[in-house]
């Protein structure tokens, strides 16, 4: 388990291909809940689509100088890509381009693709994300207004437990925190932790976790900090 809240650098190195299976399938789940970085994957994906028709030219001076991560392991990807014997000019184009498009994005702070139709898109994903709603998903929310915490937490049953994908705003940066699922009969289970980052206290954290608890023994949905303080509960 692990926060995945809409980021963007996993987002677009989702789109380009640059995720570990691993990565992506947690990515995947945060995506399955979150109609937001969805579109974001869709509109990135067009952009890439679009890339395919730039002439190489365009590319011949190369990315940006600090370039981050995304970039490098794009670019690693790339030149693996190049050194095999069947070579695909126009992927290698795509990637490449669309490497470049992202950091130029993410220099810029803007948010890619903005401008395109709301329109639902003809652009195939790279994976299918559409997954039909679990019978027995809950979504539960609260607001603590001594905390000024808010929860908002989708309870997946799967068989004997259940999944979690949480999003919890409000909490200061530097906190640290657990998601707990507390049984009818007071039990508390720990199905995630994480520090709030800068970023965490102004937009919210996004945790996904499991915890095995049966669907119907779930009573609420904390988040705790590691010294013992109750933030927030979400009762079922
Ligand atoms: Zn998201």
């Amino acid at each position: 388990m692990s926060a995945v809240g809409h980021d963007q650098g996993q987002l677009a190195a989702y789109v380009l291909g640059g995720l570990t299976q691993a990565e992506a399938a947690t990515f995947e789940t945060h995506l399955a809940n979150c109609p937001t970085c969805r579109r974001e994957v869709r509109e990135l994906s067009e952009l890439r689509h679009h890339l395919d028709e730039v002439p190489p030219e365009a590319f011949l001076e190369g990315p940006p100088d600090g370039g981050d991560l995304l970039l490098q392991r794009t670019l690693r990807q790339v030149r693996e890509e190049e050194g095999t014997q069947e070579r695909k000019p126009r992927r290698l184009l795509a990637v490449a381009g669309a490497a470049v498009l992202v950091v130029v994005a993410l220099g810029a702070g803007v948010l890619v693709g903005r401008q395109t139709s709301p329109e639902p898109s003809t652009v195939a994903l790279p994976v299918p994300t559409a997954t039909a709603p679990v019978p027995g998903t809950r979504d539960l929310a609260a607001t603590n207004r001594d905390t000024g915490v808010q929860l908002a937490v989708r309870v997946v049953p799967a068989a004997g437990w259940v999944r979690l994908h949480a999003k919890a705003t409000g909490v200061r940066e530097g906190e640290k925190c657990a998601l707990i699922v507390v049984t009818k009969s007071g039990e508390r289970v720990n199905a995630g932790s994480w520090l709030v980052s800068e970023k965490g206290q102004r937009e919210g954290t996004g945790v996904d976790g499991s915890a095995l608890v049966a669907p119907g023994d779930v009573a609420s949905v904390d988040v705790v900090t590691m010294d013992g303080r109750n933030l927030v509960s979400a009762q079922v």
